[in-house]
């Protein structure tokens, strides 16, 4: 949250849509219009996509997509705004217990921790996730650049948020 300005005009929004259980940003079309891009040789466009097999990134919001593998879809404009939905889906896919069916000993004598001796586990595909992430991460950081140019919004922009995206960090990405 900025706390050295007041009334600073929306330039972004975040939301959620129940029905499809997508992520909601909105963009204001002022900030669309003017924004920054990064280079597809920048170093952070350079490193995601290498760190995390990314397929694409787009960052033209004359189009309908946004970020690493099309992971933000533009769904149209909402007056000011421009509207896009981020899909957020299970990751877990059942597979064959790989810890207890090798295990001939029974080290301590208990069900398997990842199957509870059903034999199936849940491995977790993050990439997806990954995607998601460090599309916000790369449009928060555009966002960042540009805030101290007004958009026509007559909504304030009530927070500013920054996050990283990177493997080990359990969840603790917002900062
Ligand atoms: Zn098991």
């Amino acid at each position: 949250m900025n706390t050295k300005e007041k009334n600073i005009p929306c330039w972004y929004e975040l939301g959620w849509d129940e029905v499809t259980k997508s992520l909601i940003l909105r963009v204001h079309k002022d900030f669309a219009k003017n924004s920054y891009t990064f280079l597809d040789s920048d170093s952070i466009i350079q490193n995601y996509t290498r760190d995390f097999g990314f397929s694409s990134y787009s960052q033209d919001f004359s189009t309908d997509y946004f970020g690493f593998d099309d992971v933000f879809k533009r769904r149209g404009d909402v007056g000011e705004f421009i509207e896009y939905e981020v899909k957020i889906s299970y990751i877990g896919k059942e597979v064959v217990c790989n810890f207890c069916s090798c295990d001939a000993e029974n080290f301590f004598n208990k069900p398997c921790l990842f199957c509870g001796d059903s034999k199936v586990m849940i491995s977790y595909d993050f990439k997806h996730t990954f995607a998601v992430s460090a599309s916000f991460t790369t449009f928060f950081i555009l966002a960042s650049w540009r805030r101290y140019e007004k958009t026509s919004s007559n909504q304030f922009q009530l927070f500013e948020i920054n996050t990283t995206t990177q493997r080990g960090l359990n969840g603790g990405s917002l900062t």
